[in-house]
């Protein structure tokens, strides 16, 4: 090994693609994992700590952080849909800008190493450029009439080519199949970005697409924009249109909350179901079927949202929170969704998510907690109350 080489021990790695390594070492160079080893000595000692994989937050929306959230969900989801609305148009770039910085320290604090923003005007991916943190950047698409679709695309497209020198990955967010006509979704999952889409995410916008009734059609109505012949005619034909355009392109379904899971063969292999645990609980939604999607083998990451529906952008709580809801998942389970699953859905698979020889030497340590019955360290992780203490980012201390 070089001189520049070296070693960070602990009480327990946690490598994630491979079990617990008590007294482990991983051995860094510049800013990546060149090895991971069982005892022995090690440039730094940290103790007795449980180091782990940076942290993945897989879906937020950074420029909503200080959203004035009510306490209580409004009474339709149609009702917060106008409120965002509300917020949008009132805000200025500056303050916009304001809160994507916002969101970008508390993901440092929170021990968010890579992140995946929605991005509705896609100028996070200048404010996340040198920060510690690595990120994909969605810039949003939407369009009920053919106009606003139109003025989306060019926006996005120009985006693509300003931002081409920065080190984030860049994809599209064709919003959902309320908001966005059906040929902006065709153009989306016709170019070469990672994908993610809402979807499926309550009954409003399922008896939309069924009947063409419902609290988010009075919306429609409002704006000026019902009836709306554009939009996509079923949830199945969004799929269809997903599944032949991105074959083996990265791509997020967020919530999925009413997809049935029989539809599970109509997903590719590329194909992950963000969950975002907090923002289910904060707007009283039935059960999430977290079991029977991975029995069907579709991979599960989990997100925080934005903080238009949560408190905050803390990707461990979003575990915690699913672990007291999902106790028959196993604590590795959950692990692997705010680490590797996240990573791989957001177009960083091989490269970040776990501590493993060839990935960036992204970490965290949290203090073992000596007094806990919990013997197992993700267990600890998991179902304490610790923070973590120390934040490494491509081979160097945050
Ligand atoms: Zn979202």
């Amino acid at each position: 090994m070089d001189a520049a080489t070296w070693s960070l021990k602990a009480r327990w790695v946690l490598p994630v693609l491979t079990p617990p390594v008590e007294n482990g070492v991983i051995e860094i160079a510049g800013d990546k994992i060149v090895g991971v080893r069982q005892g022995g000595g090690a440039t730094v000692d940290l103790g007795d700590v449980i180091l782990l994989p940076g942290l993945v937050n897989a879906h937020t929306h950074l420029d909503l952080t200080g959203f004035p959230r009510p306490e209580e969900p409004p009474a339709t989801f149609a009702d917060w849909i106008r409120l965002v609305i509300r917020h949008r148009l009132r805000e200025s770039p500056e303050q916009r800008w304001e809160s994507i910085r916002a969101g970008i320290s508390q993901s440092l604090r929170h021990g968010v190493a890579l992140l995946g923003d929605i991005s509705s005007d896609g100028s996070s991916a200048r404010l996340l450029a040198g920060q510690p943190i690595g990120s994909t950047v969605y810039h949003e698409v939407l369009g009920v009439n053919a106009r606003r679709a139109d003025q989306t695309r060019e926006a996005a497209l120009a985006w693509v080519q300003e931002t081409s020198g920065l080190e984030t990955v860049r994809g599209l967010s064709p919003h959902a199949p309320y908001s966005t006509r059906h040929d902006l979704f065709a153009w989306a999952v016709s170019r070469c970005e990672p994908i993610q889409v809402h979807l499926a995410e309550t009954p409003e916008e399922m008896e939309l697409m069924a009947r063409g009734t419902g609290p988010l059609v009075e919306m429609l109505r409002e704006l000026d924009l019902w009836p709306a012949t554009g939009l996509p005619g079923s949830i199945g034909e969004v799929l269809d249109w997903l599944a032949a355009g991105t074959k083996a392109r990265p791509l997020g379904l967020v919530h999925a909350n009413w997809l049935p899971v029989s539809m599970a063969s109509r997903l590719g292999s590329n194909v992950t179901i963000i969950h975002c645990p907090r923002t289910h609980r904060w707007f009283g939604r039935d059960p999430f079927h977290a079991s029977q999607w991975m029995k069907a083998g579709v991979p599960l990451a989990l997100g925080t949202d934005g903080e238009a529906c949560n408190r905050d952008l803390d990707i461990l709580a979003e575990a915690r929170e699913f672990a007291l809801r999902h106790n028959l998942i196993s604590p590795q389970s959950i692990l692997e969704m705010i680490t590797l699953n996240g990573a791989a859905v957001l177009g960083w698979r091989g490269r970040a998510g776990a501590l493993v020889t060839g990935h960036f030497a992204d970490a965290l340590a949290f203090p073992v907690d000596s007094a806990s019955p919990r013997s197992c360290p993700v267990e600890q992780v998991l179902g304490g109350l610790q923070k973590p203490c120390r934040f490494l980012w491509r081979g160097r201390w945050r």
